[in-house]
């Protein structure tokens, strides 16, 4: 955390028992099915040191990352932990993830080679094989499990302890593919040794009981992101972001704000500069679109946000509140990840893995 005299006076506040009772709704809606949690991207931009120890605090005894060096800090947090590494294991990395007891996700039939070779020499290591049913991204393609089913080999020298698959569109629960990636995973599982099974990432919990299997693998909905868009957010929300008013500008004459001159004053008005910017996951796409709050006032964005600043229109505000030192709300009760996200032409998932490391961090709860 920087130190009062290096803060840009802008403080981000994660709220770790929200997290937790995120996730202990989601663990409730999914029971008997057990719940992970997916704390890559350094657990969504929270903080996965801080918000990975408060879950298992709470009782989640199974995590997800993308790469091995995210594994490899949470392992010393975690000790009791089933990490999975969803990247799998690079060539040459095997040493170690069997050193720090890490479970690589296998993804192709050449790294449930590699795996086997290793359990060949040493006898079986935990792993998770990945089913591709409908992404066409990572995991075993139909072809793989075919030569799988023709050749048992590899397989039977792996402690397999999880076959896993993942929905393209689980937010949109009317989509067809939901249902066809649910059926297709039912039928390679066949196959495959008896393990427990895992489909639902967070909105695909909300699809039902149907595609809980045996463990669920929320993220996003941990941290506050609505699974279910275009219905009442579930989730408690997680995180605030406020940043103080360095200077404010009244201007009476006819100007621009900003790079471009994108934005032309067209009345007497006070422009409020805070230390926020692109470079910190303010994303460029909000200039002249996004929206602040003082004391639950709006204050639009107008100009472009730059790398290091924003500039909104406080005109309306009491003169009390348009000066220097005010802090306003970049996002918070008056304005959710997910509108935020709306406005930026994005999601809340990007909004959240690009909050910005030169904010102030204060974390609230858990076991910090
Ligand atoms: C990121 C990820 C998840 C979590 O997805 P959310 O939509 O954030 O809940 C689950 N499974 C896999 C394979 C993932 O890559």
């Amino acid at each position: 955390m920087a130190s009062a005299a290096h803060s840009t006076g802008t403080l981000l506040t994660i709220d770790l028992d929200a997290v937790v009772r995120n996730y202990e709704r989601l663990r409730d809606m999914a029971a008997p099915a057990a719940c992970a949690a997916v704390v890559k991207a350094d657990g969504y931009g929270l903080g996965a040191a801080q918000v990975a120890p408060a879950l298992a605090t709470a009782g989640c005894d199974t995590f997800f990352v993308a790469h091995l060096g995210e594994a490899l800090i949470l392992r010393p947090l975690l000790p009791d932990a089933a990490i999975y590494v969803l990247n799998g294991a690079a060539p040459g990395a095997e040493r170690d993830f069997v050193a720090s007891a890490l479970r690589p996700v296998l993804n192709s039939r050449e790294a449930i080679e590699v795996w086997a070779e290793l359990g060949h020499a040493q006898g079986p290591s935990a792993a998770a094989v990945h089913i591709d049913t409908g992404m066409s991204r990572l995991g075993l393609t139909e072809d793989d499990l075919d030569r799988l089913a023709a050749d048992a080999g590899p397989i039977a020298a792996i402690d397999v302890r999880l076959v896993m698959s993942h929905l393209a569109v689980s937010e949109e629960a009317e989509h067809p593919l939901n249902a066809l990636q649910r059926e297709r995973f039912e039928a390679v599982r066949a196959i495959l040794p008896a393990a427990p099974a895992s489909l639902a990432n967070s909105s695909g919990i909300f699809l039902g009981a149907d595609y809980h299997f045996d463990l669920v693998r929320p993220g996003a909905a941990l941290y506050g992101v609505n699974p279910t868009p275009g219905r009442p957010n579930p989730m408690d929300a997680t995180v605030k972001l406020e940043a103080p008013i360095l200077q404010v500008r009244a201007i009476d004459s006819p100007r621009t704000v900003g790079y471009g001159a994108t934005h032309q004053v067209s009345r007497p008005s006070k422009i409020a500069t805070i230390p926020v910017g692109y470079a910190d996951g303010y994303l460029r796409s909000l200039g002249n679109r996004g929206r602040c709050y003082v004391d639950g006032r709006p204050v639009p964005v107008v100009g472009r946000v730059s790398m290091d600043l924003v500039t909104l229109d406080v005109t309306d505000l009491p003169d009390e509140m348009a000066r220097p030192g005010t802090m306003v709300e970049v996002i918070g009760p008056n304005m959710p990840v997910d509108e935020l996200a709306e406005s930026a032409g994005t999601i809340g998932y990007e909004i959240l893995t690009s909050l910005g490391r030169r904010y102030t961090r204060r974390y609230l709860g858990g076991t910090a």
